[in-house]
């Protein structure tokens, strides 16, 4: 009797899983692993939103697992090591895991490679769907620039769409362990877990997406981002649906999830992004802990600022376009270190990507992938646009609920009791601007 060990890290399904189709192909029998690594704490990205989400997620692949005759083995502990441990434990001759791009991952991979050698089998298109590399630009290792890279991934043949397992069998007596969690949570957190994300993906409407994928208000983006950074849905799948779908829904759809290979394939590139400047502009940040922890908890008086803080406080999610005006605010008109914007993120977001954090950061900022760096987002503009009548404002800001329309953006005169603005309206663009044209030659 032969047996396998899949190695689940951020491909936590049945569904479109090359790892689990791999190890079930190479075995009679099947271990399927997940292993709480004590190194994903030191590095404080263990917060407890994703921990309570995580938590569903591996309650929810166990009980499908044992739909199949299988079930998930669960251990704590360095990664390479209890992999090693538990192939001892069953005699496994081979390990199969996803590849991943950041710098634990990485470590992650070398420690398996280290003890099993030939027996280590990565799959590297399991968590996006163009692996990191496969397309670059003539000379270089990653492309720098969305467009371009899109254009490549559009033409890349992705590959085929895997079904889930129905029979999966596992060696009996393996000892299992309980992954215990503990808050503080975010009080509305999604549920986790495969069976939740496909229903999501059901109930969803991708055909809205292009029409509505901005409006604050209407808050009908997929919200499968939590989803997809646990690997709870497919990129690939997705991909692949939305492409049968097919129109402009589902096109704009298919793109943001280019934007999100595109994050990964510079972090697989450049895994210090996760930290330094990815286009350094020698930013001489501002610095000031009043405002930094004001814009923390949403009372920097632009109330469309404050009501994006106070949705990732509540949700651990935000809206993208929130996101955008947020991070804009903090680093080009508070002119804040990017960093302390991207960890607070991190400290909530139940998406939390490095990936995608630290590098949407950067992109914000004005140090990474941005073609124009120097672009301030106006949160007045940006609130005028994208919630034109006041109604995400409202929600998410109950003390001016009062205020009708559009005016709930500028509670100056109308709510005396509401915090003022941290900055004045018309120093907004002011600091980023005085500081980089100082700076320059
Ligand atoms: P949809 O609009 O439905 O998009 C579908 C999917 O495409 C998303 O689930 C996501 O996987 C991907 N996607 C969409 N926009 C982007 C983008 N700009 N970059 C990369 N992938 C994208 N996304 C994360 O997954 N994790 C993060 O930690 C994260 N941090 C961010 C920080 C900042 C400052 C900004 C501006 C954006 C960040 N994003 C992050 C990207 C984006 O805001 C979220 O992916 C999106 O809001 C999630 O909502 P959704 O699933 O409804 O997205």
């Amino acid at each position: 009797m032969t047996v396998s060990i899949a190695l689940f890290t951020q491909d936590l399904r049945l569904h479109d899983n090359p790892v689990l189709h791999a190890a079930r192909a190479a075995a009679d029998q099947v271990v399927p692993l997940f292993v709480l690594d004590p190194a994903v704490e030191a590095a404080g990205f263990a917060a407890p939103n994703r921990l309570a989400f995580l938590a569903d997620c591996l309650a929810d692949l166990d009980a499908s697992l044992r739909r199949t005759g299988s079930r998930l083995i669960v251990r704590r502990g360095p990664t390479a090591e209890q992999t090693a441990g538990l192939a001892a434990e069953t005699g496994a001759g081979t390990v199969h895991v996803a590849a991943g791009v950041s710098g634990y991952a990485r470590r992650r991979e070398a420690a398996l490679l280290a003890l099993f050698g030939d027996r280590l089998h990565v799959h590297d298109a399991s968590v996006t769907v163009v692996p990191p590399g496969r397309v670059a630009p003539a000379g270089r290792d990653h492309y720098a620039v969305f467009t371009p890279y899109h254009r490549a991934w559009q033409q890349t043949p992705h590959r085929t769409v895997l079904g889930a397992p129905r029979v999966i069998r596992t060696p009996d007596g393996i000892g299992s362990e309980n992954l215990a969690v503990s808050g503080p949570f975010s009080p509305s957190l999604p549920r986790g877990g495969e069976t939740a994300a496909r229903e999501r993906w059901r109930r969803w409407d991708v055909d809205a997406y292009a029409d509505v994928h901005d409006d604050l208000a209407a808050d009908d983006t997929s919200r499968l981002s939590p989803y997809l950074h646990f690997g709870c849905l497919s990129a690939t799948e997705l991909t692949a649906r939305a492409l049968q779908r097919g129109g402009p829904g589902a096109e704009a759809f298919v793109r943001q999830l280019a934007w999100r290979d595109f994050h990964h394939q510079v972090l697989a590139a450049r895994p210090d992004a996760a930290h330094r400047d990815y286009r350094t502009r020698e930013d001489r940040w501002h610095r000031d802990e009043h405002e930094a922890q004001a814009w923390r908890e949403g009372r920097t008086g632009y109330p469309i600022v404050d009501a994006g803080m106070r949705q990732l406080a509540e949700e651990g999610w935000m809206h993208n376009r929130a996101r955008l005006l947020t991070a804009s605010f903090l680093a080009k008109s508070l002119y804040l270190d990017w960093r302390i914007g991207a960890a607070h993120f991190l400290s909530l977001l139940v998406d939390g990507d490095v990936a995608n954090n630290q590098l949407n950061w950067q992109w914000v900022a004005g140090t990474g992938t941005d073609t124009r760096p120097n672009r301030v987002l106006n949160p007045l503009r940006q609130a005028d646009r994208y919630d034109p009548d006041g109604a995400y404002v409202r929600r998410w800001v109950p003390e001016l609920a009062h205020l009708p329309g559009p005016a709930v953006h500028r509670p100056w005169m109308l709510a005396p009791e509401y915090p003022d603005p941290i900055i004045a309206p018309d120093a907004l663009m002011v600091r980023m601007r005085a500081a980089r044209e100082l700076d320059a030659p």
